[in-house]
């Protein structure tokens, strides 16, 4: 275990350790999270894997990684085989499972290595706990020592609520599938009823875990079995925020027993004004910025914008699919590849794709995602509904069109599709005259203006709960009144 110090506060200062779940979609909220505690006055130490922490000092640099004044760095093994390079996708059940298993004792070790070193290093001793929901073994070492803990769950309200419910799927007959025939019989289209606090839910809208005839599928046990375990925490934080999930988050609280739920998002426009205090962001790959420079200039509203995240992985057949879905739309588009987007071999991208697009399309290979959704020039974006990009099309006031790839992604999806009017989604069977109909539709059509309009809505709600005197702030001044600095 390695703690890298940032200078220190003074003792006096509450002390919460942040221990995000060890990828890109759950660092960056917890970051900010982070960020808004240290405004706060906490001093805070925030929890890497070492294997991101050793990559984000390759992206980063090691000065951008040194701290500031009561915020430091700390790292623990996250269990996994060590691997050399950064273009290995993330194996997410792998590392779920490796979690699970090994990081308990590391992680009850450093929280007894900062009290240990505290008066002879001059930081507070620990004071509460925040951990992401799927990191849900770090309960049994914060409790040990008295703490408050917190959870942090960086996906949508209704994903919860949709894992919660795996339980009730089972006890339905609906998980497991009786054979893989049912994955492309239609099936999949049968709708769920009385799934509570949901909406005209059908299998295919669940986390895709259930898409499986295995009844100890590891997936399902695990999102079961973590959901369950944010009844016994002090409280629960999520990237949501009331206009768009309130009901959603009642639901959680009243429905399934949870404690109090704090809406504290969403998290990039609440945390915002602290954007740089600690560090601008904690990329996993490398930012290329040259995109914002090629979207100057360009009309509004004009660039499709193509992302699928950090996890996705496509085959080439799907990548030129989307390619000639986008070449034939006649649409200017920003495509961000990742080296590990694309199954086996790295992408290979025919040259008469490369030709019929070099005056309207730009690639690259990783990018500042908040920065291009809130530049004027992007009129859609086509994603894979994953809950920060989809949250970050909102505060961009972005339409979508979704092509949800795997676990909370499916759920995203319909409700951005089915119930908040900002979507439409692409069959997971990627066709590229479907992908170039949809932007079509999404860029001149009556529903996309539709979409446009109702983006447009939740932005402005979306700013309204980020303003200082808005519903997240004042749910944040609760959370740190009545949890975080309560005497327990
Ligand atoms: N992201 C980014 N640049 C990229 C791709 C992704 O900054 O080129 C960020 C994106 O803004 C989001 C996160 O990575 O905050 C991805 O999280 P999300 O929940 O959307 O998807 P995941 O990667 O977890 O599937």
């Amino acid at each position: 275990i390695a703690t890298i110090m940032g200078s220190m506060g003074a003792e006096e200062k509450p002390h919460a350790v942040c221990l995000p779940y060890p990828a890109q979609g759950h660092i960056t909220p917890m970051l900010n999270v982070a960020k808004l505690l240290h405004a706060r006055g906490f001093h805070v130490t925030f929890v890497n894997s070492e294997y991101n922490h050793a990559r984000l000092l390759r992206t980063r640099g090691a000065a951008a990684l040194s701290g500031v004044p009561g915020f430091c760095f700390a790292t623990i093994p996250d269990g996994m085989p060590v691997i050399d390079d950064d273009d290995v996708t993330q194996d997410i059940p792998a590392l779920c499972k490796s979690t699970t298993e090994t990081c308990l004792e590391p992680f009850r070790r450093l929280l007894a290595e900062i009290n240990g070193s505290a008066s002879a290093e001059g930081h507070p001793s620990v004071t509460c706990v925040i951990s992401d929901s799927i990191m849900g073994f770090s309960m049994d070492a914060a409790k040990e020592l008295g703490l408050p803990y917190v959870q942090l769950w960086t996906a949508s309200a209704v994903s919860y609520l949709a894992y919660h419910h795996y339980r009730l799927l089972i006890d339905r007959g609906i998980f497991p599938l009786k054979d893989a025939k049912q994955l492309t019989d239609g099936y999949l289209d049968t709708p769920v009823e009385d799934m509570p606090g949901l909406r005209s839910m059908r299998v295919r809208d669940f986390p895709s875990f259930i898409r499986s005839t295995d009844p100890d599928e590891f997936m399902v046990r695990y999102a079961i079995k973590e959901t369950g375990r944010a009844a016994s925490a002090s409280a629960v934080i999520i990237n949501s925020f009331a206009d768009l999930e309130g009901q959603e988050v009642e639901a959680m609280e009243t429905l399934l027993g949870l404690p109090k739920v704090y809406m504290l998002g969403p998290l990039p426009l609440v945390a915002a004004p602290h954007s740089t205090a600690i560090i601008s962001g904690l990329s996993l790959w490398k930012e290329e910025a040259e995109c914002l420079q090629w979207l100057h200039g360009k009309e509004a509203g004009s660039v499709v914008y193509v992302n699928f995240g950090s996890i996705v992985v496509m085959t080439n057949e799907q990548m030129l699919e989307f390619a000639w879905g986008l070449a034939n739309s006649g649409r200017q588009f920003i495509w961000i590849i990742r080296r590990d987007l694309v199954r086996g071999d790295a992408a290979v991208l025919p040259p008469e794709f490369l030709a019929a697009t070099a005056e309207r399309g730009f690639m690259a290979s990783w990018c500042p995602q908040q920065e291009v959704l809130n530049h004027p020039a992007v009129g859609a974006f086509l994603t894979h509904s994953g809950w920060n990009s989809a949250l970050e099309s909102i505060c961009g006031g972005v339409p979508v069109i979704s092509w949800p790839f795997f676990a909370d992604q499916q759920t995203n999806c319909r409700y951005q599709c089915n119930e908040w009017g900002v979507g439409m989604e692409i069959d997971s069977n990627v066709q590229r005259d479907e992908v170039s109909d949809l932007i079509t539709e999404v860029m001149e059509g009556e529903k996309g203006k539709a979409m446009r309009k109702r983006a447009e809505e939740w932005r402005e709600k979306a700013v309204k709960a980020a303003e200082p005197d808005g519903s997240s702030h004042r749910n944040f001044d609760g959370l740190v009144r009545d949890v975080l600095l309560a005497k327990h």
